[in-house]
C-alpha cells in the first residue's frame, strides 16, 4: 500500500487528536481537549505536513501502531480497516 492509499483510509474525524486519559487499570477516558493544531470545525490538522515536528507527540499511525493503539476508538477507520483485513486466529 502506498502512503497516499494509507492516508486515504482515514476519514478525517479528528477523534485521535483529542486527549485521552488512561488510568491505572487501563480504562480509557476520552476528553474534549483537542490538540492545539486541530481545527475543531473542519477536524483537520492545521500543520498536517509538519505534524511530527511540532513537539505535540503526534504519532505516525502504521498497521503495527494501530494494532497496539488501544486509545483509538472503534469508529476509527484504521481500526475498522485492520479488523476487516486481519486473518482470524486459529484456535
Ligand atoms: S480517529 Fe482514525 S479515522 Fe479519525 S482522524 Fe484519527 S486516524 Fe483518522
Amino acid at each position: 500500500m502506498t502512503d497516499p492509499e494509507w492516508d486515504n483510509i482515514c476519514r478525517r474525524c479528528g477523534e485521535c487528536c483529542f486527549e485521552k486519559i488512561i488510568d491505572a487499570d487501563g480504562t480509557i477516558y476520552h476528553t474534549r481537549i483537542a490538540c492545539r493544531y486541530l481545527d475543531i470545525v473542519t477536524r483537520e490538522c492545521k500543520v498536517y505536513h509538519k505534524r511530527f515536528k511540532t513537539g505535540e507527540e503526534c504519532i505516525r499511525l502504521t498497521p503495527e501502531v494501530v494494532r497496539e493503539a488501544v486509545w483509538l476508538g472503534d469508529d476509527c477507520a484504521y481500526v475498522q480497516w485492520l479488523r476487516a483485513t486481519s486473518k482470524p486466529h486459529k484456535t
